[in-house]
């Protein structure tokens, strides 16, 4: 199969890189020279614009940042809609709102086209060992056909519906995953600030119904190391749990734990952490505690 691949950052990279190695050509574009060359480096052959890759491939892949930068890549006379061939297949993997989703979607069939939405859940250790969650919509048959490629990135597949279906499950999925992550910061701070360590904590919690993945795996495996390099960027936390509400408003559903985490991350925004990763949280609680919470690295 050939494949496209544009945007080449944090995890679109080593997507990209697990699709040559199972032996497909790929074809590629990002703004950044650094990260085409990269993967030029790996095998990979370069277009000049999002319109060169769609004309010379069967399956466009776009992994990014939001909606706006998606638009951005379909639209205009050097975009992805421009060289579209009929019959191809775009699988948008970034993490978008389900509207725009649906909306590219309609341009992209008015070309004799398909798209399927195909965003993806865990962590940028997964996109490189190629075991990524993907949550996906679209037509069955057209996922089907899809199958061969995704199956180089991700580990576990669910097929959730229509198009925009993906888009849905996963921005419910990261409200949830950063409301947890905030609230454990939280409380690893609060019970450090009463005097208990984080042995103990740890230890208690596990045995409750307190204990979840962020505390089992993720702030151990950083923040809790007091490595905030990121990972998945603050910025982005923040993009999704602003799409997730613009989504529960649409549906005239009330998220009021929601609206108080998006606050939280609102806070590190203003703080200037935005290109930190998410775990930075935790720093900026035990700044304004006066405390620190990291694992003994003896
Ligand atoms: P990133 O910022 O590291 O990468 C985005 C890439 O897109 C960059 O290389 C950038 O140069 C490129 N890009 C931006 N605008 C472009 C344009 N107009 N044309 C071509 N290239 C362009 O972001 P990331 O961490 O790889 O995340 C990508 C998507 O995946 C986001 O929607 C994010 O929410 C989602 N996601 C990230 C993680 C994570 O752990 N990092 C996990 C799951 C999902």
């Amino acid at each position: 199969m050939i494949a496209g691949f544009i945007g080449l950052g944090t995890m679109g990279g080593p997507m990209a890189r697990n699709i040559l190695k199972n032996g497909h050509e790929v074809v590629v574009f990002d703004v950044v020279q650094k990260a085409v060359d990269a993967l030029a480096a790996a095998g990979a052959r370069v277009a000049a614009s999002p319109r060169e890759v769609a004309q010379r491939v069967d399956y466009v892949i776009t992994m990014l940042p939001d909606s706006p930068d998606v638009e951005r890549v379909f639209g205009g006379p050097d975009g992805v809609l421009a060289g579209l061939r009929p019959g191809s297949v775009c699988i948008d993997m970034s993490t978008i709102d389900p509207d725009t989703t649906r909306r590219i979607g309609a341009q992209v069939r008015a070309k004799g086209a398909e798209m399927i939405d195909s965003p993806v859940g865990k962590t940028a250790d997964a996109a490189v060992a190629g075991t990524l969650t993907l949550m996906v919509g679209g037509p069955a048959e057209v996922v089907a056909r899809c199958r061969p490629l995704l199956d180089c990135m991700g580990s576990d597949f669910f097929h959730c519906g229509d198009l925009g279906a993906g888009q849905s499950m996963k921005l419910l999925n990261n409200l949830l995953a950063q409301t947890i992550g905030s609230a454990s910061a939280e409380a690893m701070v609060l019970g450090t600030k009463a005097g208990l360590t984080l042995d103990l904590m740890t230890r208690v919690l596990s045995t409750t119904m307190a204990w979840n993945k962020q505390l089992e795996v993720n702030m151990p495996k950083k923040p809790l190391k007091g490595d905030f390099t990121p990972g998945f960027m603050l910025k982005l936390a923040h993009k999704d749990c602003r799409l997730a509400l613009q989504m529960a408003h649409s549906l005239g559903v009330q998220a009021p734990i929601g609206r108080a985490t998006f606050a939280g991350l609102e806070e590190g925004m203003q703080a200037g952490l935005k290109d930190l990763d998410v775990g930075v949280m935790l720093k900026l609680r035990e700044e304004q505690a006066g405390v620190t919470v990291r694992i003994s690295q003896a």
